[in-house]
């Protein structure tokens, strides 16, 4: 193991070839116990352009594959980190802090079973029918591979977004430069290693490195066509910007502050359980969070007294530590930045920390599970994404009301209604302006269905076919008859 993370230090990928970045060394840190795994050497800017020049000689061979083609090298992906799972989930949880049990079990196979669905969509892209529609011509509709891809990919699941940028990219046809965050690359370089002979070279390119030195001159390179990015709002909107030159299309993932309305009706048990599970996986650090809640006023003592019993529950741990459920925040500057929305939230008359509140005594970036109770919807708390293990709670009388509340938002990733009453569900969900609302639930996906934003959190789908489809350029043929 020590030797194979020594040697992740010079496992880039460009055109085929394993080689260490020429730039400045980056240093990666455990956020569990704040030790330095390894320094990585990041790309230069001639490395990046060379990444891009073997990406753009790849696509002709690659985009003419059949879908089988692909299709069957996707399978091959998918069976390669099904194979080397333990591998990947341990490499993962030395730069993120995850439990190692709930990223063997649960992010392993959603990220083979990513890869699987898009083997199997690679071969079923439906096209409008042909047709003559001027006499005497025939038209037909292709979707097309769109080119060069430059994808960018965040901290909180690395290997899981890798699996999202590269599933539908590939079996679309297009070949890609791939960027994990330079704050977690292990897995996505021990991926590039394995690749190196499964692709043919120049398929998929992998470089490392920071945002500004590495990202900014990879998606604004002219010879990228499309970028696609997981990440914060300022990021999206510093490549969209930059793109604008050479009209690049843009995939864009953003952020979230994800509202669970919780109405008098709704099983409380199951409702509290929900927001116990689903706000605090990851350590809060999912962009689906269930971090915005709103219960109507008749139960709100009794659920704030229920899911600060229930958050005192969770066992805060090591990676390694099969009782752990939850991990530390990514890096101390995270851990920081969590801590001022909490002291911050603390510091208003109004509003009452039922458990948690600050960073745990002991090394690393643990931060103790949160409850911010009485939370009002101008404060901070409630309308800027933390990402960290912090849940505001605030209380609601009536549907129109808390329909206001949960769209006064300039996110619109997520949401979540828990009722038993089908009919205000139904009406509910039709009202917010979100990608995804839950019902009775929160943060299941499934790769068949889409995910993604609209307002502020972005535009584009991951999994699915529509993400396919983002992928793709619909092209029109017309062929005479004469
Ligand atoms: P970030 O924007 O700081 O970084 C994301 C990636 O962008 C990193 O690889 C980084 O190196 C790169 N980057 C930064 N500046 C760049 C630039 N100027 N040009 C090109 N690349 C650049 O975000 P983060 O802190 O890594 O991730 C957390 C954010 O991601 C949160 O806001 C979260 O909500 C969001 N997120 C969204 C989703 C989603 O599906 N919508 C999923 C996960 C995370």
């Amino acid at each position: 193991m020590n030797q194979m993370i020594k040697d992740i230090e010079h496992q880039m990928l460009i055109n085929g070839m394993l080689v260490a970045g020429q730039g400045e060394a980056v240093d990666i840190v455990s956020p569990h116990n704040d030790e330095r795994v390894l320094s990585i050497s990041e790309a230069t800017e001639a490395q990046v352009d060379e990444a891009v020049k073997a990406a753009r000689a790849a696509f002709a061979g690659w985009s003419e594959l059949t879908p089988k083609d692909r299709s069957l090298h996707m399978l091959g992906i998918a069976d390669l980190i099904e194979d080397n799972a333990e591998l990947f989930a341990k490499l993962e949880c030395l730069d993120t802090g995850k439990p190692y049990h709930l990223m063997l079990d649960e992010e392993i196979p959603a990220v083979v079973d990513i890869f699987r669905f898009f083997a199997g969509a690679a071969r079923c892209m439906n096209g409008s029918a042909g047709g003559e529609y001027l006499p005497g011509f025939t038209s037909m509709v292709r979707r097309d591979a769109i080119g060069v891809v430059a994808s960018i990919a965040p901290w909180n699941y690395p290997l899981m977004m890798a699996a999202w940028k590269l599933g539908p990219a590939l079996a679309a046809g297009n070949t890609v430069v791939l960027k994990p965050s330079e704050l977690t690359p292990l897995t996505t370089l021990q991926l590039a290693t394995m690749l190196k002979d499964k692709l043919p070279a120049g398929v998929l390119n992998v470089v490392f490195g920071r945002g500004q030195t590495v990202g900014a001159p990879l998606t604004s390179h002219p010879d990228v066509d499309m970028v696609s990015l997981t990440g914060s709002i300022p990021t999206g909107q510093a490549i969209v910007s930059s793109g604008a030159a050479t009209m690049k299309r843009t995939h864009m993932e953003l952020g979230g502050k994800a509202p669970v309305i919780v109405f008098e009706d709704a099983d409380i048990e199951k409702a509290v359980d929900g927001v116990k599970n689903f706000a605090f996986a990851n350590a809060g650090q999912d962009c689906t969070a269930a971090s915005r809640v709103y219960v109507q006023e008749s139960i709100y003592d009794k659920f704030v007294d229920a899911l600060t019993d229930a958050v005192r529950t969770l066992r805060v741990g090591m990676p390694f530590d099969d009782e752990s459920e939850i991990g530390p925040v990514v890096s101390k500057a995270h851990l920081e930045r969590v801590e001022g929305f909490v002291k911050r939230a603390e510091a208003l008359d109004h509003t009452r920390v039922t458990i948690g509140g600050g960073r745990l005594d002991q090394p690393g970036n643990f931060f103790a599970p949160t409850v911010i109770a009485d939370a009002r919807q101008a404060d901070e708390i409630v309308q800027k994404e933390v990402f960290g293990p912090v849940v505001s709670v605030t209380s609601f009388e009536t549907e129109s009301q808390v329909l206001n509340f949960a769209n006064d938002s300039i996110y619109g990733l997520a949401s979540s209604v828990w009722t038993r009453d089908t009919a205000r569900a139904t009406r509910l969900a039709a009202k917010l302006r979100y990608g995804c609302t839950w019902i009775n639930t929160h943060m299941l996906l499934a790769s068949e269905m889409p995910h993604g934003g609209v307002k502020m959190s972005g535009y584009g789908k991951d999994m699915s076919m529509y993400s396919l489809e983002d992928y793709t350029v619909v092209r029109h043929i017309m062929i005479s008859h004469d």
